[in-house]
């Protein structure tokens, strides 16, 4: 837990976010500035800066593996959705807690700006 960040202050319920989804080590919590019908925001409930640092294949899968859930969840499993993670300045990541973005309910472009 690191006190100045707030994806970690999320995870405290510091700070209140819209919860979709919880377990021991996940959460997920709507984007409070969603760029599609659905924008979900899947995190380690441990600290972890971005993909650069991560090294432990099961907290990566496991964001992976609850994307696909709440997908389904959010009824967007057959008409489908993106998951990305943006890392670093060029990568447009602006959150330094690691977190995979799920978006969709709106057909997506490529490439992506
Ligand atoms: P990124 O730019 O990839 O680091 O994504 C960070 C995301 O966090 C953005 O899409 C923001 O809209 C979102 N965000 C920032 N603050 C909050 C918050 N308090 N609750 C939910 N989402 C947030
Ligand atoms: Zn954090």
């Amino acid at each position: 837990m690191d006190p100045d960040c707030l994806f970690c202050r999320i995870v405290s319920k510091d700070i209140p976010a819209t919860v979709v989804y919880e377990s021991d080590s996940t959460l997920a919590f709507r984007d409070i500035d969603p760029k599609a019908p659905t924008h979900v925001l899947v995190i380690p409930k441990t600290h972890l800066p971005s993909l650069n640092e991560a090294n432990d294949a099961a907290v990566v899968g496991r964001l992976l593996l609850a994307a696909k859930d709440i997908a389904k969840a959010e009824g967007i499993d057959q008409s489908g959705f993106r998951t990305v993670f943006n890392t670093g300045a060029d990568g447009g990541q602006t959150v330094h807690h690691v977190h995979l973005h799920l978006l969709g309910g709106r057909p997506m472009k490529w490439p992506p700006g």
